[in-house]
């Protein structure tokens, strides 16, 4: 996690830090800092604790001219978030800053190394070891700040990004990568360094990725130069982006979280576009992949968060659509499960971000043991679309909201083509099913719009669960993950704790919990189950447990037992999940509203997850 922003050029740093790091704000928001070199060769430190803004009101008063900088937004992982440990960190000698992402695994190691060398440290953190090595492998070797920097990141076990700046070579910013994101922006009169392209976007849309191992020297006015970690030259490949600033803003919602959950009527649409053909689908990804697909003995999905949720439904889809043997593990529990994996299986791996630490490590196991990997995200050009051998965009836009929803969604609706698609090269699926499902994903948008139209229903309702301590949240078949997601979403936000259950096993244990301070979440559309959801209900009423059913359009048998309704529209069961998730995403975020929580940057939470 945590955002980096760096530039050089002819202008003045400090309002493109600032906005980059407003930017990169949902990938962690525990300190915030920049370090800016100005004319007089001056390396000026600014660096809090607390948010970007509070970084702006701190630096009102501070001399903050120069051309060039680095900057920083923190997700604490060793040290907590106080003015010391935030970034930048800076040498012994005062000359040289650094930003970083990601964690330094063998930094007590080093740090006893320097420490017996004389070095004195003020944080607690993995990064200022860094720093301090870079000063003693140059001042030792005396050498030059980029061979001192190699040399450093070659004595590092762990993941950076990194973006350093020295006062011996005040026109240079030296950054560095492996396992943590960087792009580089390419503009007219200067070059712009950031975690991901959302601060680059407003002065160039022509971008380099930084590869693992590679370093890249950034000099004013000059070309940009990018070598390998064995000091060799890399290619660099400009791309250009396809990202427009007002994805980026609030465009009138109080939140992003609300942007984003109304978004999805269009973000569905986009996912969609050009895969529903003739109610069939066409998904270049497993087209041009069709051997691997139809042969396949078995799929591992991977993933973390929500988007193991959705690899939950994914899997159900895939087993019903394509009947193809499928495990969904947790990439954290996977990577070091000592799996059993072999050149038939395929590995999904499902991330938003693209660069989720522990699914990108799981990729890497599962090629190496020769499975071939498919990759389900939405930043395009992200570590994980290039580590994959293929893959599907899920193509929802930027999501800046930390709990995920327009993704979360988008995620759901690319496997269920996905499961169609396999299921036409299996011919597993009959036309029958391939018509319906397909018109039903036409449908989708209106769908969700018409869900939507809960928005004011749910507003009203959340007064009643405001200052409730628990929630219950139940699903059967295709819902059980619906019921996870919605609790997942509910305590990421409003910090209420929440459980999601599989409904007919609440009573091996849960049951015990129902009472008249527990309200539970009942997902109960119109399918194959949903006599046995009924009686599910009628247990936790009969425990003076209240009950919020998400309920088909004109279920009278729900209306009479629950207390309080929510209709969504009629869909096949195994597209519910879709439609499902406005209803609990729209509770879950006016319960926080209502509690005054940050919904867009809840505590201790951070989007991208680039540590382990
Ligand atoms: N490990 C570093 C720290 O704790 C950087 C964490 C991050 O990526 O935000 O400060």
């Amino acid at each position: 996690m945590c955002g980096i922003v760096g530039y050089i050029g002819n202008s003045q740093c400090f309002p493109v830090l600032i906005k980059g790091l407003h930017r990169l704000e949902y990938r962690g928001y525990d300190s915030a800092g920049v370090a800016i070199l100005n004319q007089n060769n001056e390396l000026n430190l600014y660096k809090t604790r607390g948010k970007v803004a509070d970084l702006e009101n701190f630096c009102q008063s501070k001399e903050i001219a120069g051309s060039i900088g680095i900057a920083h937004t923190r997700w604490a992982t060793h040290g907590e978030p106080n003015d010391i440990n935030a970034h930048p960190h800076m040498s012994a000698d005062g000359n040289i800053a650094i930003v970083h992402n990601g964690t330094i695994e063998n930094y007590n190691v080093l740090k006893q190394a320097l420490t017996k060398h004389g070095c004195e440290f003020k944080s607690e953190t993995d990064t200022e070891v860094l720093v301090q090595l870079i000063q003693y492998v140059k001042e030792t070797n005396n050498c030059t700040l980029i061979e001192a920097v190699t040399e450093a990141l070659s004595q590092v076990v762990g993941a950076y990004a990194i973006a350093v700046v020295d006062r011996d070579t005040p026109d240079t910013i030296i950054a560095a990568r492996k396992s943590s994101p960087l792009v580089i922006g390419i503009g007219e009169d200067a070059t712009y360094l950031a975690s991901d392209a959302t601060p680059i976007i407003d002065y160039t849309d022509k971008v380099v990725y930084l590869n693992d191992d590679e370093i890249a020297i950034i000099k004013k006015n000059e070309p940009l130069r990018v070598i390998t970690s064995d000091n060799e030259p890399s290619n660099i490949d400009i791309k250009t982006l396809k990202l427009s600033v007002s994805q980026l803003e609030k465009g009138g919602y109080p939140h992003f979280m609300l942007k984003e959950i109304f978004e999805q009527t269009s973000t569905i649409e986009d996912s969609i576009r050009g895969r529903v053909v003739n109610n069939h689908i066409q998904l270049s990804g497993v087209n041009e992949n069709s051997e691997k697909f139809a042969s396949a003995d078995r799929i591992i999905i991977v993933a973390c968060g929500t988007s193991w949720h959705a690899g939950l439904i994914g899997k159900r889809l895939l087993q019903d659509i394509a009947r193809v043997p499928v495990e969904v593990e947790y990439a954290s529990e996977f990577r070091y499960s000592n799996p059993v994996i072999t050149s038939r299986d395929i590995v999904i791996a499902i991330s938003q971000s693209g660069e989720t630490a522990d699914t990108l490590a799981a990729i890497s196991l599962a090629k190496e043991k020769g499975a071939f990997v498919y990759g389900i995200c939405n930043v395009v050009g992200s570590s994980i679309a290039r580590a994959t051998d293929s893959g599907t965009y899920i193509h929802v836009g930027p999501e800046i909201g930390v709990a995920s929803t327009k993704a979360f969604t988008g995620q759901v609706t690319v496997l269920t083509m996905l499961a169609l698609a396999i299921g036409q090269l299996r011919k597993t699926v009959t036309p029958d099913t391939l018509v319906r499902v397909t018109s039903a994903i036409e449908m989708l948008p209106a769908l969700i719009k018409e869900t939507l139209g809960l928005n004011k229903a749910i507003e009203k309702l959340s007064n009643t669960y405001t200052y409730v301590h628990n929630f219950l949240y139940l699903g059967r078949g295709y819902n059980y993950p619906s019921a996870l997601e919605g609790a997942l979403k509910l305590k990421e936000i409003s910090y209420i704790h929440a459980e999601g259950y599989p409904a007919a096993e609440m009573k091996h244990g849960p049951i015990a919990l129902i009472d008249h301070e527990l309200p539970t979440v009942v997902i109960a559309p119109m399918d194959e189950l949903h006599d046995k959801i009924i009686s599910n209900i009628q247990q936790v009423k009969a425990r003076g447990g209240s009950v919020i059913a998400i309920v088909t359009k004109g279920d009278k048998a729900i209306k009479e037992i629950a207390d309080h309704v929510l209709e969504i529209p009629k869909i096949p069961e195994c597209l519910s999940p879709i439609i499902v998730s406005i209803p609990l995403q729209l509770l879950a975020y006016h319960i926080a509203v209502k509690k005054g929580c940050n919904v867009d940057m809840p505590r201790n939470l951070a989007k991208s997850v680039t540590v382990e």
